[in-house]
């Protein structure tokens, strides 16, 4: 029997999980629903007594399992496994890592969502290998990776790539981290909900408009829609966000000089769209030496992204030994 590795992926509403070969491929993968009541507090079960489950099913031997792989939301430290908070899914001071290792008897390596996100594509997505990337998922909000000379960034409490929080805004919207014009405000689904729906306040007479008086709401991918299709406001809104998150991208370089960036999370889908002019935008910020280096790409793994990286910690840790 090959070696494999267990990716778990920790989100609010599923648990991803993933059975992945050594070299990438995945065996088998599953979802279970993320039980948040009391604190959060049966989530680790729930992982290994699923996990297990699949391993006699598919009668796979546990010493085949080098490890398990988990990436988790909020703020975490990645050299103990521990969870400081994890708002979505109700943990706080959560000691992640020595909990799954007292069921599971493996190795266990957990980092934050982003960061796995980040090391899956890096491993066999967009990335090719990258030594020096970048990953922005634009989701609810605004998720980043960082790897710098072939590992992740996490800085000392975790926080390092945090790009969502990066300030484009000071007289901006208040933003989930308790800040100001965060570029999640602006550049999440959530960010750009928000713009078509102030634009929708200021122009009851738009296309835009008319269409949210018959459905009731709008999404993220309506605006980008209305854009792709012509819509003088939408576009505005679309360039507008765009022109910040190239912005931001360009500045983050410099701190890294990546030869990917790459952009994930349910905005990506806008695809071409969304990369043309994110180029664009980036090339007007970046100084030429950046640039010059420096490809954007979609992120190709869609939701595998995190199970493929966390079971890619599990890989890491191997080669190490
Ligand atoms: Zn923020």
């Amino acid at each position: 029997m090959d070696k494999i590795m267990v990716g778990v992926d920790i989100g609010g509403t599923t648990v991803k999980i993933g059975f992945i070969h050594y070299h990438g491929d995945i065996l088998e993968k599953w979802e279970i629903p993320t039980n948040t009541s009391s604190g959060g507090q049966k989530i680790v079960d729930d992982i290994w007594n699923s996990a297990h489950h699949k391993l006699n099913e598919l009668k796979i031997n546990k010493v085949s399992v080098l490890g398990i792989g988990i990436g988790a939301p909020g703020f975490i430290d990645a050299e103990t496994g521990f969870v400081y908070e994890a708002v979505n899914i109700g943990w706080k001071n959560m000691d992640l890592a020595k909990q799954m290792k007292e069921k599971s008897n493996l190795p266990i390596f957990v980092q934050n969502d982003a960061n796995i996100a980040a090391l899956g594509e890096n491993w066999i997505g967009a990335g090719n290998g990258a030594v020096n990337m970048i990953a922005v998922t634009l989701g609810t909000g605004v998720g980043g990776g960082v790897i710098a000379n072939g590992s992740i960034l996490n800085g000392e409490s975790g926080m390092a790539g945090e790009i969502g929080h990066i300030k484009v805004e000071p007289d901006g919207v208040p933003c989930n981290c308790g800040g100001i014009g965060c570029l999640e405000t602006i550049c999440s689904a959530t960010g750009i909900k928000r713009q078509g729906m102030d634009a929708i306040a200021l122009n009851p007479h738009s296309k835009l408009a008319r269409y949210y008086e018959k459905r009731g709401t709008i999404t993220a991918k309506d605006v980008i829609d209305f854009a792709k299709d012509g819509d003088e406001m939408s576009i505005q809104i679309m360039k507008n966000t765009v022109n910040v998150l190239g912005m931001a991208i360009a500045n983050m370089a410099t701190m890294i000089n990546p030869s990917k960036i790459i952009i994930g999370g349910g905005v990506s889908k806008a695809g071409e769209y969304l990369l043309d002019q994110l180029t664009a935008a980036f090339e007007k910020y970046a100084i030429p030496k950046l640039r010059e280096v420096c490809e954007i790409k979609i992120a190709q793994l869609g939701n595998d992204a995190g199970i493929i990286g966390g079971a890619y910690l599990v890989k890491q840790y191997v080669k190490e030994l």
